[in-house]
């Protein structure tokens, strides 16, 4: 590893600082691909916490895993008329395999609707068969013009949920559900406040009825949308032909929805929380929740901490608690403690002579820069202590960043404070929820609309108000702001 050269300031270059972040720290890199990321292990053991997260969450509620094909035939994409008109520009498609050109053009999977749809067709049959409830962890494709590690990439991972239900009430509950889901995983385990809300009719996923989003407010204010969750009416049904005899006998088209998390949410992780000095995770999440350093000089002293350090390590991890002991030779502890800064470790233990005589170490939080985030933490009950230490952190970062976004999102009354606001803060403001609306709004202030959130909005349509941008009928409230 090199000299720590440390990362570009936020308030010189965002965007240089995410990349700098996302190499340094050990996240990922580029592929010889455009478009394309090489997750490394650091980055790759974030997204599987997260992932975990999640999967405990669908099981939960009753979901089961399944894995579908990476090709879809080119003739299933077609079969949703907005479905294919939305992907279209994004595919990757096969015309050749064996050797030979093919007789249909293969698709790679953008997401699967088409080809799940085409399973449920055949795995339904009567109103006993539902509600099926099917999650997938996969990779999807979908060219990215102007790629961004994590947060934009061609090739991706994620989940994608698709259910089917009898009635359409249960299909909304379901969508709902998932988005609370969702939400419940960013703040309690990401640390990261998010704003449910429905996306507008230009916002919303090809071919869904009603999409829905968790949106959440990056560290220079821009949104992220972090997860989504679709109620897909019976488009999907009628296009594949998703039919049940319900109790009377009579042949119905089921409601279905689908969801999904990728590893955007791991870019999301980086800018909600990272700062100057690099990443800063949240326990729940990190791979290393403590990094152990230990201090010696004299082969003497090496020989009492490494068997200290042991001893502590054996204790942390029996506890359930995932610790690292950089046991590195030839690095000073200065470099070591700004590596372990850069890459977010909630905290870390120095262990040098003085502990191993005191029977006790030096703790310091990632989240509480200097003297006011050390304490000395004895040997004794350590484990119970570091615990509450991390629950600490989690509940603290989550609090920073509530207070970071709330202090940024504004509502707005006319057209012109919006364009004073965009790029501080989140605009609130009425909507009628058309395109060209937000066409011009985009064009003027790069804004685009977020959500209506669901919080702000008792009721849809309601009497009396106007879009601040048209004049016409609005449909609710709806947060405008930069996103990546
Ligand atoms: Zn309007």
């Amino acid at each position: 590893m090199a000299e720590n050269k440390g990362v570009t300031p936020q308030s010189e270059d965002y965007s240089r600082w995410y990349t700098d972040v996302v190499k340094m720290a050990d996240l990922a890199d580029n592929a010889p691909v455009r478009g394309c990321m090489i997750i490394k292990p650091y980055g790759y053991e974030l997204w599987e916490n997260i992932k975990t997260a999640l999967d405990m969450r669908f099981k939960a509620t009753g979901h089961r895993n399944a894995y579908f094909p990476l090709f879809i035939p080119m003739s299933f994409i077609e079969k949703e008329a907005e479905h294919v008109e939305g992907f279209a520009p994004e595919l990757a498609v096969v015309t050749h395999g064996g050797g030979k050109e093919l007789e249909e053009p293969l698709v790679v999977r953008p997401t699967s609707e088409t080809v799940i749809g085409h399973a449920f067709s055949d795995w339904i049959q009567s109103y006993r068969d539902l509600p099926l409830l099917i999650n997938q962890w996969a990779n999807v494709v979908r060219w990215e013009k102007r790629p961004r590690l994590f947060l934009r990439t061609t090739e991706f991972l994620w989940q994608e949920g698709h259910t089917a239900h009898a009635t359409e009430e249960e299909a909304v509950a379901e969508t709902l559900q998932m988005l609370d889901i969702y939400a419940d995983m960013a703040i309690n385990e990401c640390a990261i406040p998010v704003i449910k809300g429905l996306k507008s009719p230009q916002e919303k996923f090809a071919g869904a009825a009603d999409s829905y989003a968790i949106e959440a407010m990056m560290g220079n204010t821009w949104a992220l949308q972090s997860g989504t969750s679709h109620f897909l009416g019976q488009n999907f049904a009628k296009a594949f032909n998703i039919q049940y005899l319900d109790e009377a006998n009579e042949q119905q088209y089921a409601w279905t929805t689908s969801w999904g998390v990728s590893t955007r949410m791991v870019g999301g992780v980086v800018m909600a929380h990272g700062d100057d000095k690099g990443l800063r995770l949240p326990p729940h999440i990190a791979p290393y929740q403590v990094v152990i350093t230990p201090i010696w000089k004299t082969p003497e002293d090496e020989e009492s901490v490494f068997r200290f350090t042991n001893l502590v390590a054996d204790q942390l991890r029996s506890a359930g608690i995932r610790i690292h002991v950089d046991k590195r030779a030839g690095l000073s502890p200065g470099f070591k403690f700004n590596d372990w800064e850069m890459r977010g470790v909630p905290v870390r233990l120095e262990i040098g002579p003085r502990d191993v005589e005191g029977n006790s170490v030096m703790s310091a939080r990632r989240d509480v820069p200097g003297r006011d985030g050390k304490q000395i933490l004895p040997l004794e009950g350590l484990e119970m202590a570091i615990a509450e230490l991390l629950e600490n952190i989690q509940s603290s970062m989550l609090e920073t960043a509530t207070k970071f976004r709330d202090e940024r999102l504004h509502e707005v009354e006319t057209y012109e404070e919006l364009k004073a606001l965009v790029g501080q803060g989140w605009g609130l403001m009425w909507h009628c929820g058309s395109p060209e609306c937000e066409d011009k709004i985009k064009e003027d202030t790069k804004a685009t609309s977020r959500c209506f959130p669901l919080d702000e909005n008792p009721e849809w349509n309601p009497v009396g108000e106007k879009c601040a941008v048209c004049g016409k009928p609005a449909f609710g409230r709806a947060y405008f702001s930069r996103a990546y």
